[in-house]
């Protein structure tokens, strides 16, 4: 067994040891219901789960709780002794997949799953950034020199606007910063959950210490999942040489320098944030914000932010449950007279971007309202093009001149395969058709 994973063994028998049984983090549990589990069993599954932590067979019961798992984080919420369950839940859902079925069909589901988001996350990239932006994210991350190190992670790449509003409202700030991201620094996410501890250290764990090799003092991190990732497998298992946090609260932490540069003529707009909970003080941070802006009105809406710390990943298992928090949220905002609803992660954005093609309302992420308030930002949503679905020209347009751009070719198979990528996810939009009869010409153009 390796360093890394005795000390995640510490982890889980720390939490273990302080646990009383109580089964108030089962009581809580969103999926635990979901799927079918009684709450009358809380206290059978904690005790299975500190079975298994001290060494026995995972049971039923409890593999059925930790397979349902989506990381809304309740559990830890809901803890009276303040056990990261969460964590505990995780380290204990990769070993009770350890110890029933062999590692290598873990680690080729793994592979699978990181060379299909590789593939889509390439090509989208691909589509609808300019190449020397797209190098400069990908450089590696230790040979970068900056104070601040800004980590994208993977999927953001989708939906690159994002990525464009954080460096334009960091460089608003004045500030010394790299960006860095993309498939080869990959938070290790697959590995981890298909118990494939080997090629973790060797992705994951890695990108954690190229972030301490690259002398950065502090690491701004984008994606929830990652952030939760670092936080609770890394941070955890041995503190850095760098503060670790979400890129919201370091801007919330900057918030006077921003207020002095937000410019006063912002549109006049009645705003409702698409909420999760689970990821530190994200939704505060970026509420905060929101509130700050000239002309920005934020309503508040009662909404079900506990389900899944994001949309898509491990909530997607749940695509009813996901499909009908979209539709109310919609609905809501609606009747409640507002008219933008604001994500806070990319695949929340996913999720959304379709949505203005049904709804009477707008769709944006919180970096594109700094960003513009801020007298930047404005890059083009190409993702929310696609989802909404109508004419085409401008993506189709943009994405050929990348494309060639960045010496890459969108063959008709892999664009099928990111058909079936962009409109599989549960999401709220209309453009599967208007999207795929655009795309196959391009393709077959190239
Ligand atoms: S993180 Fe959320 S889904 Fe997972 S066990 Fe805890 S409460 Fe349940
Ligand atoms: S809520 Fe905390 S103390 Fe109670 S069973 Fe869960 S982990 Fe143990």
């Amino acid at each position: 067994m390796s360093a890394y994973a005795d000390r995640l063994e510490v982890l889980a028998a720390e939490a273990a040891d302080r646990c009383t049984g109580c089964g108030k983090c089962f009581e809580v549990c969103p999926t635990a219901r979901e799927s079918g589990l009684d709450v009358a069993g809380a206290k059978d599954r904690v005790g299975e789960l500190l079975a298994l932590t001290r060494g026995a067979a995972p049971a039923g019961g409890l593999q059925k709780w930790l397979n349902a798992c989506d990381g809304s984080a309740r559990c830890s919420a809901a803890c009276p002794e303040e056990i990261n369950v969460r964590q505990w839940v995780t380290i204990a859902k990769m070993k009770a997949l350890e110890a029933t079925r062999p590692r290598t069909i873990g680690a080729t589901n793994a592979a699978n799953r990181f060379r299909h988001m590789a593939q889509a996350v390439r090509l989208l990239a691909s589509m609808q950034l300019p190449s020397e932006t797209l190098q400069r994210i990908l450089a590696p991350a230790e040979r970068r020199t900056a104070d601040v190190l800004f980590y994208t992670g993977c999927n953001v790449l989708r939906t690159p606007h994002i990525v464009l509003n954080v460096m334009d409202i960091l460089d608003a700030l004045e500030l010394d910063f790299d960006v860095v991201g993309g498939a080869a620094h990959c938070c290790g996410v697959y590995q981890f959950q298909e118990a494939d501890l080997p090629t973790y250290e060797r992705m994951g764990h890695r990108t954690f210490q190229r972030f301490g090799r690259s002398g950065a003092s502090k690491v701004l991190t984008w994606c929830p999942t990652c952030t939760k990732n670092f936080d609770e497998l890394e941070k955890d298992v041995e503190p850095p040489s760098f503060d670790l946090g979400h890129v919201s609260e370091f801007l919330v932490s900057n918030l006077d320098a921003l207020k002095s540069r937000f410019r006063p003529d912002q549109p006049r707009r009645r705003v409702v944030i698409h909420e999760h909970l689970g990821i530190g003080a994200t939704l505060q941070s970026i509420a905060a914000l929101l509130k700050a802006v000239p002309g920005l009105e934020l309503v508040e809406l009662p909404q079900d932010s506990g389900f899944s710390y994001a949309c898509g990943g491990q909530a997607a298992k749940f695509k009813d449950r996901e499909a009908a928090i979209h539709r109310a949220l919609a609905e809501g905002v609606v009747a409640a007279g507002a008219d933008t609803i604001v994500t806070m992660y990319h695949s929340c954005h996913r999720a959304f971007a379709g949505a203005e093609a049904l709804y009477p309302l707008r769709v944006v992420n919180f970096t594109d309202v700094i960003a513009e308030a801020l007298g930047r930002g404005g890059h083009p949503d190409y993702y929310q093009l696609y989802k909404k679905g109508g004419a085409m020209d401008e993506a189709v347009a943009a994405a050929a001149r990348f494309l060639q751009d960045n010496g890459v070719k969108l063959e008709p198979g892999s664009l099928q395969s990111l058909t079936a990528d962009i409109f599989n996810e549960t999401s709220l939009g209309a453009g599967r058709e208007a999207f795929a009869t655009a795309f196959t010409a391009l393709a077959r153009q190239s």
